[in-house]
Protein backbone atom coordinates (compact mmCIF):
# COMPACT_ATOMS: atom_id res chain seq x y z
CA UNK A 1 0.00 0.00 0.00
CA UNK A 2 1.26 3.68 -0.77
CA UNK A 3 0.20 6.81 -0.46
CA UNK A 4 -1.30 8.08 -3.97
CA UNK A 5 0.69 11.59 -3.24
CA UNK A 6 3.97 9.44 -3.67
CA UNK A 7 2.39 6.92 -6.30
CA UNK A 8 1.28 10.12 -8.14
CA UNK A 9 5.23 11.33 -7.22
CA UNK A 10 6.35 7.93 -8.91
CA UNK A 11 4.45 8.27 -11.73
CA UNK A 12 5.61 11.68 -12.62
CA UNK A 13 8.86 11.13 -12.13
CA UNK A 14 8.96 8.52 -14.83
CA UNK A 15 7.47 10.43 -17.15
CA UNK A 16 7.10 14.12 -16.36
CA UNK A 17 3.84 15.74 -17.92
CA UNK A 18 5.63 18.75 -19.03
CA UNK A 19 6.17 16.02 -21.64
CA UNK A 20 2.95 16.19 -22.91
CA UNK A 21 1.83 18.43 -25.48
CA UNK A 22 0.58 21.78 -24.78
CA UNK A 23 -3.14 21.28 -25.89
CA UNK A 24 -3.21 17.87 -23.94
CA UNK A 25 -4.35 17.38 -20.23
CA UNK A 26 -2.64 14.30 -18.06
CA UNK A 27 -1.43 14.10 -14.60
CA UNK A 28 -4.22 13.56 -11.74
CA UNK A 29 -7.43 14.38 -13.00
CA UNK A 30 -9.60 12.77 -10.20
CA UNK A 31 -8.54 13.22 -6.62
CA UNK A 32 -10.69 11.45 -3.67
CA UNK A 33 -10.15 13.42 -0.07
CA UNK A 34 -6.82 12.35 1.12
CA UNK A 35 -5.72 10.36 2.91
CA UNK A 36 -5.87 7.86 0.04
CA UNK A 37 -3.70 4.91 0.17
CA UNK A 38 -3.56 3.10 -3.23
CA UNK A 39 -2.95 -1.30 -2.88
CA UNK A 40 -4.06 -1.91 -6.09
CA UNK A 41 -3.64 0.10 -9.60
CA UNK A 42 -6.01 -0.77 -12.70
CA UNK A 43 -4.30 0.08 -16.08
CA UNK A 44 -6.72 0.82 -18.94
CA UNK A 45 -5.82 2.63 -22.27
CA UNK A 46 -9.57 4.68 -22.58
CA UNK A 47 -11.68 4.88 -18.78
CA UNK A 48 -15.19 3.58 -20.39
CA UNK A 49 -17.94 2.80 -17.97
CA UNK A 50 -16.85 -0.79 -18.13
CA UNK A 51 -13.88 -0.22 -17.40
CA UNK A 52 -15.03 1.79 -14.38
CA UNK A 53 -17.30 -1.44 -13.39
CA UNK A 54 -14.16 -3.43 -13.76
CA UNK A 55 -12.02 -1.41 -11.59
CA UNK A 56 -14.68 -1.42 -8.51
CA UNK A 57 -15.31 -4.89 -8.94
CA UNK A 58 -11.17 -5.48 -9.01
CA UNK A 59 -10.81 -2.98 -5.67
CA UNK A 60 -8.76 -0.80 -7.34
CA UNK A 61 -7.92 3.00 -5.93
CA UNK A 62 -6.04 4.22 -8.36
CA UNK A 63 -6.65 4.12 -12.52
CA UNK A 64 -3.98 4.85 -14.94
CA UNK A 65 -6.05 5.92 -18.10
CA UNK A 66 -3.82 6.42 -21.08
CA UNK A 67 -6.34 8.67 -22.63
CA UNK A 68 -7.30 11.05 -20.53
CA UNK A 69 -11.36 10.56 -19.44
CA UNK A 70 -11.57 14.45 -18.64
CA UNK A 71 -10.32 16.35 -21.52
CA UNK A 72 -12.94 19.49 -22.20
CA UNK A 73 -14.00 21.42 -19.09
CA UNK A 74 -16.76 19.77 -17.46
CA UNK A 75 -19.75 22.16 -16.24
CA UNK A 76 -21.98 20.17 -13.79
CA UNK A 77 -20.84 16.31 -12.54
CA UNK A 78 -24.63 14.89 -13.53
CA UNK A 79 -25.35 11.55 -14.79
CA UNK A 80 -26.36 12.62 -18.36
CA UNK A 81 -23.46 11.68 -19.73
CA UNK A 82 -21.33 8.70 -19.57
CA UNK A 83 -17.68 11.39 -19.06
CA UNK A 84 -19.73 12.96 -16.16
CA UNK A 85 -20.70 9.61 -14.39
CA UNK A 86 -17.32 8.39 -14.93
CA UNK A 87 -16.02 11.26 -12.86
CA UNK A 88 -19.18 10.88 -10.48
CA UNK A 89 -18.65 7.10 -9.79
CA UNK A 90 -14.83 7.25 -9.23
CA UNK A 91 -15.25 9.61 -6.51
CA UNK A 92 -18.52 7.97 -4.73
CA UNK A 93 -16.32 4.60 -5.07
CA UNK A 94 -12.61 6.60 -4.24
CA UNK A 95 -10.80 5.93 -7.27
CA UNK A 96 -8.27 8.36 -7.92
CA UNK A 97 -7.56 8.18 -11.96
CA UNK A 98 -4.00 9.65 -13.67
CA UNK A 99 -3.78 9.96 -17.09
CA UNK A 100 -0.27 10.27 -18.83
CA UNK A 101 -1.26 10.32 -22.72
CA UNK A 102 1.15 12.28 -24.72
CA UNK A 103 3.94 12.32 -22.02
CA UNK A 104 4.16 8.89 -22.70
CA UNK A 105 3.86 9.06 -26.40
CA UNK A 106 7.22 11.39 -26.30
CA UNK A 107 8.73 9.16 -23.31
CA UNK A 108 12.25 7.47 -24.19
CA UNK A 109 11.02 3.95 -23.96
CA UNK A 110 7.29 4.75 -24.50
CA UNK A 111 4.33 4.27 -26.32
CA UNK A 112 6.25 5.47 -29.69
CA UNK A 113 9.47 3.03 -29.05
CA UNK A 114 7.03 0.32 -28.12
CA UNK A 115 5.44 0.37 -31.27
CA UNK A 116 8.32 0.79 -33.24
CA UNK A 117 10.44 -2.67 -31.02
CA UNK A 118 7.86 -4.85 -33.21
CA UNK A 119 9.52 -3.76 -36.89
CA UNK A 120 12.92 -5.40 -35.91
CA UNK A 121 16.14 -4.40 -35.86
CA UNK A 122 17.58 -0.14 -36.24
CA UNK A 123 17.80 3.07 -35.67
CA UNK A 124 14.79 4.81 -34.12
CA UNK A 125 14.48 8.48 -33.59
CA UNK A 126 11.89 10.98 -33.02
CA UNK A 127 10.52 12.58 -35.42
CA UNK A 128 9.94 15.83 -34.04
CA UNK A 129 12.23 16.13 -30.96
CA UNK A 130 11.02 17.53 -27.34
CA UNK A 131 13.20 20.04 -25.73
CA UNK A 132 13.21 20.82 -21.72
CA UNK A 133 10.96 22.96 -20.72
CA UNK A 134 11.71 26.53 -19.61
CA UNK A 135 11.73 27.32 -15.66
CA UNK A 136 8.44 29.07 -14.59
CA UNK A 137 8.38 29.54 -18.23
CA UNK A 138 11.19 32.05 -18.24
CA UNK A 139 11.94 32.32 -21.81
CA UNK A 140 13.52 35.51 -23.12
CA UNK A 141 16.67 36.96 -21.09
CA UNK A 142 17.09 40.58 -21.66
CA UNK A 143 20.38 42.47 -20.97
CA UNK A 144 20.93 46.02 -20.47
CA UNK A 145 24.40 47.57 -19.01
CA UNK A 146 24.25 50.24 -16.78
CA UNK A 147 26.29 52.16 -14.23
CA UNK A 148 25.74 51.21 -10.37
CA UNK A 149 23.25 53.69 -9.08
CA UNK A 150 21.08 53.09 -12.17
CA UNK A 151 21.30 49.24 -11.75
CA UNK A 152 20.27 49.25 -7.95
CA UNK A 153 17.31 51.59 -9.31
CA UNK A 154 16.04 49.36 -11.82
CA UNK A 155 16.85 46.26 -10.06
CA UNK A 156 14.38 47.53 -7.23
CA UNK A 157 11.49 48.18 -9.82
CA UNK A 158 11.45 45.07 -12.02
CA UNK A 159 11.62 43.28 -8.52
CA UNK A 160 8.34 44.77 -7.69
CA UNK A 161 6.88 44.69 -10.96
CA UNK A 162 5.12 41.19 -10.75
CA UNK A 163 5.77 38.00 -9.12
CA UNK A 164 7.85 35.28 -10.48
CA UNK A 165 7.31 36.49 -14.07
CA UNK A 166 10.65 38.47 -13.85
CA UNK A 167 13.90 36.99 -12.41
CA UNK A 168 16.85 39.35 -12.18
CA UNK A 169 20.77 38.57 -10.95
CA UNK A 170 22.49 39.94 -8.38
CA UNK A 171 23.58 43.46 -9.55
CA UNK A 172 27.59 42.83 -9.06
CA UNK A 173 27.15 39.17 -10.88
CA UNK A 174 27.13 40.85 -14.34
CA UNK A 175 29.78 43.30 -13.25
CA UNK A 176 32.74 44.29 -16.07
CA UNK A 177 34.31 47.50 -15.34
CA UNK A 178 32.45 50.59 -14.94
CA UNK A 179 29.37 48.89 -16.38
CA UNK A 180 26.92 46.55 -14.50
CA UNK A 181 24.91 44.12 -16.49
CA UNK A 182 21.75 42.79 -15.30
CA UNK A 183 20.22 40.14 -16.70
CA UNK A 184 16.61 39.35 -16.77
CA UNK A 185 14.41 36.11 -17.55
CA UNK A 186 11.01 36.88 -18.23
CA UNK A 187 8.24 35.50 -19.88
CA UNK A 188 6.19 35.86 -23.22
CA UNK A 189 3.39 37.67 -20.89
CA UNK A 190 5.72 39.67 -18.99
CA UNK A 191 8.37 41.09 -21.84
CA UNK A 192 6.24 44.30 -22.79
CA UNK A 193 6.19 44.96 -19.02
CA UNK A 194 9.70 44.24 -18.39
CA UNK A 195 10.75 46.33 -21.18
CA UNK A 196 8.46 49.48 -20.20
CA UNK A 197 10.16 49.46 -17.16
CA UNK A 198 13.38 49.15 -18.61
CA UNK A 199 12.55 52.63 -20.88
CA UNK A 200 11.00 54.37 -17.82
CA UNK A 201 14.05 54.02 -15.09
CA UNK A 202 16.75 54.45 -17.61
CA UNK A 203 15.44 56.84 -20.16
CA UNK A 204 16.89 57.52 -23.42
CA UNK A 205 19.77 55.26 -22.42
CA UNK A 206 17.94 52.12 -22.65
CA UNK A 207 17.30 52.31 -26.16
CA UNK A 208 20.99 51.71 -27.22
CA UNK A 209 21.92 49.61 -24.21
CA UNK A 210 18.98 46.87 -24.33
CA UNK A 211 18.97 43.47 -25.89
CA UNK A 212 16.88 40.76 -25.66
CA UNK A 213 17.75 37.33 -26.09
CA UNK A 214 15.15 34.52 -26.52
CA UNK A 215 16.23 31.39 -24.72
CA UNK A 216 16.32 27.87 -26.69
CA UNK A 217 16.56 24.97 -24.39
CA UNK A 218 18.34 22.15 -25.85
CA UNK A 219 16.91 19.06 -26.80
CA UNK A 220 16.02 15.76 -25.35
CA UNK A 221 17.67 13.16 -27.34
CA UNK A 222 15.30 9.68 -27.81
CA UNK A 223 12.42 11.80 -26.26
CA UNK A 224 9.39 13.67 -28.71
CA UNK A 225 6.35 13.30 -30.84
CA UNK A 226 6.45 9.92 -33.40
CA UNK A 227 9.68 7.81 -34.19
CA UNK A 228 10.83 7.03 -37.63
CA UNK A 229 12.80 3.43 -37.94
CA UNK A 230 15.15 2.82 -40.16
CA UNK A 231 15.56 -0.76 -40.33
CA UNK A 232 19.37 -2.72 -40.82
CA UNK A 233 18.45 -4.71 -43.12
CA UNK A 234 14.88 -3.64 -45.29
CA UNK A 235 12.43 -6.38 -45.75
CA UNK A 236 9.11 -6.58 -48.54
CA UNK A 237 6.02 -5.26 -47.30
CA UNK A 238 4.63 -8.32 -46.81
CA UNK A 239 6.87 -8.87 -43.95
CA UNK A 240 6.64 -5.88 -42.44
CA UNK A 241 3.13 -6.63 -42.10
CA UNK A 242 3.40 -10.04 -40.81
CA UNK A 243 5.75 -8.15 -38.30
CA UNK A 244 3.33 -5.35 -37.50
CA UNK A 245 0.08 -8.00 -36.69
CA UNK A 246 2.61 -10.22 -34.39
CA UNK A 247 3.55 -7.36 -32.67
CA UNK A 248 0.26 -5.54 -32.12
CA UNK A 249 -1.67 -9.48 -31.73
CA UNK A 250 -4.11 -8.51 -35.08
CA UNK A 251 -5.39 -10.46 -37.47
CA UNK A 252 -6.17 -7.37 -39.93
CA UNK A 253 -5.05 -4.28 -40.95
CA UNK A 254 -5.59 -2.00 -43.37
CA UNK A 255 -2.90 -0.80 -45.46
CA UNK A 256 -2.68 1.86 -48.51
CA UNK A 257 -0.42 1.18 -51.08
CA UNK A 258 2.02 3.92 -52.24
CA UNK A 259 1.71 4.48 -56.02
CA UNK A 260 4.13 2.20 -57.68
CA UNK A 261 4.94 -0.14 -54.63
CA UNK A 262 3.68 -4.17 -54.19
CA UNK A 263 3.57 -6.42 -51.37
CA UNK A 264 6.49 -8.65 -52.39
CA UNK A 265 8.33 -6.78 -54.96
CA UNK A 266 8.75 -3.33 -52.72
CA UNK A 267 11.71 -3.01 -50.10
CA UNK A 268 11.28 -1.39 -46.90
CA UNK A 269 14.04 0.38 -45.11
CA UNK A 270 11.82 3.10 -43.90
CA UNK A 271 8.89 3.82 -41.37
CA UNK A 272 7.81 6.93 -39.91
CA UNK A 273 5.22 5.85 -37.09
CA UNK A 274 2.95 7.29 -34.80
CA UNK A 275 0.96 5.92 -32.39
CA UNK A 276 -2.78 6.82 -32.39
CA UNK A 277 -3.75 9.55 -35.06
CA UNK A 278 -1.17 10.07 -36.74
CA UNK A 279 -2.18 12.30 -39.54
CA UNK A 280 -0.76 15.53 -38.40
CA UNK A 281 2.68 14.26 -36.87
CA UNK A 282 3.33 12.38 -39.84
CA UNK A 283 2.29 14.62 -42.75
CA UNK A 284 4.86 15.38 -44.98
CA UNK A 285 7.70 13.14 -43.51
CA UNK A 286 9.84 11.10 -46.00
CA UNK A 287 9.44 7.46 -45.22
CA UNK A 288 8.47 4.47 -47.36
CA UNK A 289 6.15 3.31 -44.95
CA UNK A 290 3.91 5.25 -42.35
CA UNK A 291 2.23 3.18 -39.56
CA UNK A 292 -0.36 4.51 -37.35
CA UNK A 293 -3.99 4.09 -35.38
CA UNK A 294 -5.85 5.99 -38.05
CA UNK A 295 -5.70 8.91 -40.45
CA UNK A 296 -7.82 10.53 -42.28
CA UNK A 297 -9.03 9.81 -46.05
CA UNK A 298 -7.50 13.19 -47.57
CA UNK A 299 -3.75 12.64 -45.47
CA UNK A 300 -3.70 8.81 -46.42
CA UNK A 301 -4.06 10.01 -50.18
CA UNK A 302 -1.61 12.55 -50.31
CA UNK A 303 0.66 9.85 -48.64
CA UNK A 304 -0.08 7.31 -50.93
CA UNK A 305 0.84 9.76 -54.07
CA UNK A 306 4.04 10.14 -52.62
CA UNK A 307 5.11 6.71 -53.22
CA UNK A 308 4.37 6.06 -49.21
CA UNK A 309 2.30 3.12 -48.31
CA UNK A 310 0.65 3.51 -44.96
CA UNK A 311 -0.42 1.01 -42.13
CA UNK A 312 -3.66 1.38 -39.97
CA UNK A 313 -4.54 -0.57 -37.33
CA UNK A 314 -7.39 1.33 -35.25
CA UNK A 315 -6.47 4.03 -33.04
CA UNK A 316 -5.83 2.28 -29.54
CA UNK A 317 -4.57 -0.75 -31.06
CA UNK A 318 -1.07 0.86 -31.17
CA UNK A 319 -1.07 2.15 -27.96
CA UNK A 320 -3.02 -0.57 -25.65
CA UNK A 321 0.19 -3.06 -25.86
CA UNK A 322 2.69 -0.63 -23.96
CA UNK A 323 0.47 -1.08 -20.56
CA UNK A 324 1.96 -4.72 -20.71
CA UNK A 325 5.77 -3.26 -20.42
CA UNK A 326 4.35 -0.21 -18.20
CA UNK A 327 2.68 -2.95 -15.72
CA UNK A 328 6.07 -4.27 -15.15
CA UNK A 329 7.95 -0.86 -14.88
CA UNK A 330 5.66 0.54 -12.37
CA UNK A 331 5.23 -2.63 -10.13
CA UNK A 332 9.32 -2.17 -9.76
CA UNK A 333 9.12 1.38 -9.30
CA UNK A 334 6.40 1.01 -6.55
CA UNK A 335 8.61 -1.51 -4.97
CA UNK A 336 5.86 -3.80 -5.05
CA UNK A 337 3.76 -1.98 -2.25
CA UNK A 338 1.01 -1.80 -5.18
CA UNK A 339 -0.44 -4.74 -7.20
CA UNK A 340 -0.60 -3.12 -10.77
CA UNK A 341 -3.26 -4.76 -13.36
CA UNK A 342 -4.27 -4.48 -16.73
CA UNK A 343 -7.88 -4.34 -17.59
CA UNK A 344 -9.45 -7.17 -19.25
CA UNK A 345 -11.84 -4.94 -20.24
CA UNK A 346 -10.75 -2.50 -22.38
CA UNK A 347 -10.47 -2.56 -26.20
CA UNK A 348 -10.66 -0.77 -29.55
CA UNK A 349 -14.28 -0.06 -30.11
CA UNK A 350 -13.86 -0.63 -33.91
CA UNK A 351 -13.24 -4.09 -34.96
CA UNK A 352 -12.59 -5.34 -38.49
CA UNK A 353 -15.49 -7.93 -38.83
ZN1 LIG B 1 -4.58 7.96 -28.68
Amino acid sequence: MADLAKVVTVLNNFAPPSLAESWDNVGLLVEPSPPHEVSRMLLTNDLTEGVLVEAVEKKANLILSYHPPIFVPLKRLTQSSWKERIAVRCLENRIAVYSPHTAYDALKGGVNDWLAAGLGVGQVEPLHTSVQPHPQGHVFVLEVCVDKPAAVALQGKLAALQQGEVTTQDVMAGSRGNCIKINMRCSQHALVQAVDCVNQTLGDKAATNLQVVKLEKPPLPGTGMGRLVTLDVPVTMSDLLSRVKTHLGLNHVRLGMGEGRTLEGSTVRSVALCAGSGGSVLKGVKADVYLTGEMSHHDILDAVAMGTSVILCEHSNTERGFLRVLQGQLTAMLDGKVEVMVSDVDKDPVEVV
